[in-house]
């Protein structure tokens, strides 16, 4: 039986290690964290994405954890409403869209895989410095740890780097790539614990390209306090350039941001309370890649964010990472010959993930309504239909699904 290496223990790779082991590989997981902690803040997992998730016995652990989304909402500057629509099973998907706590999720596929290949076979402190392949096997060198210890080398059939954005896996066969490519905003995040708005189980997001703001709640269920923890990510554009990658993730003054978004106090949600009620919270510049044309080499390919880190809008990042999962254990499956099988989830998911780096860099997906009611109306409007025409409404949402591959979360 093939004996798979994955760098990486984020969302993709533990996804991807629970796939292969369902289908009979043997996985082993290492981590370049010292330790694999619950660390991160919201995100929303799309049907399509949580249809993979209960394949591999999640279903009953992200009902509890997360909050089924049953609407999003697009709005402009002024608090008016462009768009809305129903979203997982209230729009009829067999799945629900799961907005989660990111390190909680991490934490579910963490005891899943530690059950399904067994706990010594995923190892923190092993932090990729590089491998070398030959015609039957992959070599992984870590490097050393605080102590100036090595851990030994370790041999497989094949690698998949699931090291996220700054992927060592990548960077060896794209050494001149460089950092990241910002796109001029800053993106701070935050928890807060608030009052529910709306239905209590609504997403919204409220402004345009250069400045934007996104609240959804992130648990399931109201609190004996009456409140619910909501996840923030406000976002504006700095004229700086992309702040230095030690910088990524710092705190972040919290009132300094509520600061930012003080007018935009609409009758159905004062964003700057929101903001300001937060302990904490986190900067990030807004990054991606361009496309690559290649994620399969020989026997080792890329997946998740170290094959297509994309811009956060439409919400599909990690998302797509989990779809990778199948699509990858799957070739793997349908092949002996595990070269031809990394080809062959290549041939499958990169043409599609090109598509969609594309479309959230340059329209940001489906927000693209934002975008559009801004330049038309910037005062804003009495109906938006005055604005943008109901085609252009309905077009934005329909063509991102499409091009996310929504559609599998329906049978
Ligand atoms: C503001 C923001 C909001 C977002 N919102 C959403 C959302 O709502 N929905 C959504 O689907 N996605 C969202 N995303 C994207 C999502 O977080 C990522 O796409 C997803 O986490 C990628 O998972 P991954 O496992 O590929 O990479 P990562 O989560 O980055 O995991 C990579 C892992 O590899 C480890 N690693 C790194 N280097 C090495 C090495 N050399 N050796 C060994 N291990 C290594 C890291 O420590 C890490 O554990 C958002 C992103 C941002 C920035």
């Amino acid at each position: 039986m093939l004996r798979v290496l994955i760098s990486g223990a984020g969302i993709g790779g533990l996804t991807a290690a629970l796939h292969l082991a369902r289908r009979g590989f043997e996985v082993e997981v290492f981590e370049a964290a010292p330790e694999i902690r619950e660390l991160g803040l919201g995100i929303n997992i799309q049907p399509h994405g949580v249809r993979e998730l209960v394949a591999i016995g999640l279903e009953d652990a992200i009902a509890r954890g997360s909050c089924a989304v049953a609407k999003l909402a697009y709005f402009n500057k002024h608090g008016q409403e462009i768009w809305h629509e129903p979203r997982g099973r209230d729009a009829g998907y067999r799945y629900q869209q799961a907005a989660i706590n990111r390190g909680r999720l991490q934490g579910m596929l963490l005891e899943a895989a530690s059950a399904a290949l067994g706990g010594d076979r995923i190892h923190a402190g092993h932090r990729l410095e590089r491998f070398e392949q030959s015609d039957n096997q992959v070599i992984l060198h870590f490097a050393a740890g605080p102590d100036g210890q090595r851990p030994a080398p370790r041999r497989g059939d094949i690698l998949v780097g699931a090291d996220g954005i700054h992927s060592v896996v990548r960077k060896s066969f794209y050494p001149n790539e460089g950092l990241p490519k910002f796109g001029g905003q800053i993106m701070w995040r935050g928890i807060s614990r608030v009052r529910p708005f709306f239905d209590g189980r609504t997403m919204i997001m409220a402004g345009h390209r250069d400045k934007k703001v996104v609240v959804y709640p992130v648990d399931a269920g109201v609190g004996d306090d009456g409140l619910i923890n909501v996840n923030w990510v406000a976002e504006d554009t700095i004229t700086d350039s992309m702040p230095p990658r030690e910088d990524w993730n710092r705190e972040a003054s919290v009132p300094g941001v509520a600061a930012r978004f003080v007018d935009w106090r609409f009758p159905w949600l004062d964003v700057p309370a929101v903001l300001a009620a937060a302990p904490t919270c986190y900067e990030f510049p807004k990054v991606d890649r361009d496309p690559v044309a290649q994620w399969s080499f020989g026997r080792v390919t890329l997946l998740g964010d170290a094959a297509h880190p994309m811009h956060p809008a439409g919400s599909n990042g990690a998302t797509q990472a989990i779809i990778d999962a199948p699509a990858l254990a799957d070739s793997l499956v349908a092949d002996s010959d595990p070269v031809a099988a990394l080809r062959t989830y290549q041939d499958k998911r990169l043409p599609v993930l090109a598509e969609l780096v594309r479309i959230n860099r340059e329209k940001m997906g489906p927000e693209s309504v934002m975008i559009l009611a801004e330049q038309r109306a910037p005062n804003g409007f009495t109906n938006v239909l005055d604005v943008l025409t109901q085609e252009e409404l309905d077009s934005a949402s329909n063509a991102y699904k499409t091009a996310v591959g929504a559609e599998r979360a329906r049978g």
